[in-house]
C-alpha cells in the first residue's frame, strides 16, 4: 500500500519510536499518547480493517497479542494491568486504516470507554 501512513512507519519513511518488531509485527509508541505507555502493535502486511481478517489471518492476530505481552512486561505494566484496544471504521475512531491494536497503560482506566 503506498500511501498508508503505518506501512511507511514499517518501511523506516516516518520516524518512529520503535520498542518492538520480529518477522510479522511491529510496535512504536503513539506519536499523541493517550496513557503514560501507549503502543501501536501494527501487523507488517498491509490489513485495512478487522472487517478485512481472513481466517489465515489468525496466527497474525495471535503474534499481535503475544506481541503486546511482551511489550507490557517490558515496559513494567503487567501486572499493575494494561489496556488493549483495536478500533474498527469511524465509529469506533479509526483513524489510520491499517490495522494497529493499542497498548495502553500506566494509569488506572475507565469503563465503560468513552
Ligand atoms: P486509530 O484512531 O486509527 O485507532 O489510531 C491511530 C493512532 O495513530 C492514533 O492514536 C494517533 O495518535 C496515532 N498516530 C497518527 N499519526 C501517527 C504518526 O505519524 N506516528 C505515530 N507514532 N502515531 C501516529
Ligand atoms: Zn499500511
Amino acid at each position: 500500500m503506498t500511501d498508508c501512513l503505518f506501512c511507511k512507519i514499517r518501511d523506516g519513511e516516518i520516524p518512529a519510536d520503535r520498542v518492538y518488531e520480529n518477522d510479522d509485527v511491529v510496535a512504536f509508541r503513539d506519536v499523541n499518547p493517550q496513557a503514560p505507555t501507549h503502543v501501536l502493535i501494527v501487523p507488517k502486511r498491509h490489513i485495512a480493517t478487522i472487517n478485512d481478517l481472513e481466517p489465515a489471518d489468525a496466527a497474525l492476530m495471535g503474534e499481535m497479542q503475544l506481541a503486546a505481552k511482551s511489550i507490557a512486561a517490558n515496559e513494567g505494566i503487567d501486572e499493575d494491568g494494561y489496556r488493549l484496544v483495536v478500533n474498527c471504521n469511524s465509529r469506533a475512531g479509526q483513524t489510520v486504516f491499517h490495522i494497529h491494536m493499542h497498548l495502553l497503560g500506566g494509569r488506572a482506566m475507565t469503563w465503560p470507554p468513552g
